[in-house]
């Protein structure tokens, strides 16, 4: 008896010491292999209802954070894909969301800050291979995008001759390399106007105030009776509460009024005057959490997503203070953006489903 369970007890032994040997490389083979199996090559969109679908690609601002890219929504509508701006490591996010790059038929800027354009050349790329393009993308935006948008096609050309040379032309068409510059213009006295209207999705231009920088655009989208209005930098900009009358959803930006004058108060303190005058500076043309929330209770949206959060609150716990009063001056959903965040609105209803692709 004793020998018997002695005998169970080695092989046991032995089972687990060849386990160990050989078979956690079986297991990692076996989790990697299911993992691809469920995603690459998978047009993950294609599980999504017909409709309109914003995804949070960066819900971040010019300051450093560990999980949240510079500025960027992109939205899809029906068949058709856009994105609006493309800040620091948004366009690496909407890869990791599954967005449908082969769908996008153009970008989209507010205004020429830094931190909305700094992913563009990654855009551009990602549009061209990941695309499939055999036309530059179209990037609309206000004046001087024409310049930002050489700017990065010189920059990438280099790479671009590697790509055709290495996979040929079948696979990195030439043609489809870099981006189209298209210039909008709203003429003194017009506030809003369409500038795409195809296949049932309608874009329109919003002029917001995000002075000294102008123009500033806001966007509105509307496809099968949803709509979704996406901010830009403002202030409180009653061309965009008019224009935005009614949608689904609002993407306005906010910066904490009381945060961002603590950090300019400690900055100070340190000595670090120029930071501490950027810290006073900016206030001025940037929207607090109340002004927000008053856009979008004036527009009638049923959902506001708070995003390019200055400076976003580190944690859950602090989320009170950047907010203040903003969650009683909007009767609807009220939500602090997240990067990976996914918000769809099926046609022909009035469903807002909130998801996350992270
Ligand atoms: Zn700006
Ligand atoms: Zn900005």
């Amino acid at each position: 008896m004793k020998r018997r369970l002695g005998l169970a007890v080695a092989a046991l032994a032995l089972a687990v010491g060849l386990f160990l040997l050989f078979g956690r490389g079986w297991v990692a083979q076996r989790a990697f292999d299911r993992a691809i199996d469920k995603t690459v090559g998978i047009d993950q969109s294609a599980a999504l209802p017909d409709g309109l679908h914003a995804y949070v690609c960066g819900s971040g601002s010019p300051m450093p954070d560990a999980s949240r890219a510079g500025p960027c929504i992109a939205v899809l509508a029906g068949k058709q894909a856009f994105v609006f701006d493309a800040g620091s490591g948004s366009i690496r996010k909407l890869g990791r969301m599954g967005f449908p790059m082969p769908k996008l038929q153009a970008a989209f800027l507010t205004h020429l800050h830094s931190d909305h354009i700094d992913g563009l050349g990654e855009l551009m790329l990602q549009a061209w291979i990941a695309g499939a393009r055999t036309a530059p993308l179209p990037i609309h935006g206000p004046a001087g995008t024409e310049q930002v948008v050489s700017g990065f096609n010189q920059a990438y050309t280099i790479d671009s001759t590697y790509r055709v040379a290495h996979h040929g032309p079948g696979v990195a068409h030439p043609a489809g390399f870099g981006g189209a510059a298209s210039i909008i213009t709203l003429p003194d006295g017009v506030d809003s106007q369409t500038v795409y209207d195809s296949g049932g999705v309608r874009i329109t231009v919003i002029r917001v105030n995000h002075a000294p920088i102008a123009p500033a655009f806001g966007y509105r989208i509307d496809y099968k009776g949803r709509a979704i209005a996406i901010s830009g930098d403002t202030v409180y900009a009653p061309d965009f509460v008019a224009a935005s009358r009614g949608v689904d959803l609002m993407f306005h930006e906010a910066l904490s009024k009381t945060m961002v004058s603590a950090l300019g108060r400690k900055l100070a303190e340190r000595g670090q005057t120029a930071n501490a005058q950027i810290m006073h500076d900016i206030q001025n043309y940037h929207a607090s959490p109340e002004d927000a929330a008053r856009a979008a209770r004036e527009a009638g949206a049923r959902a506001l997503v708070l995003y390019h959060l200055v400076p976003a609150p580190p944690a859950k716990l602090i989320e009170p203070l950047f907010l203040g009063d903003a969650p009683r001056q909007f009767p609807g959903t009220l939500k602090l953006a997240q990067d990976g965040m996914i918000v769809s609105l099926p046609a022909g209803g009035k469903a807002i489903n909130f998801s996350s692709a992270f």
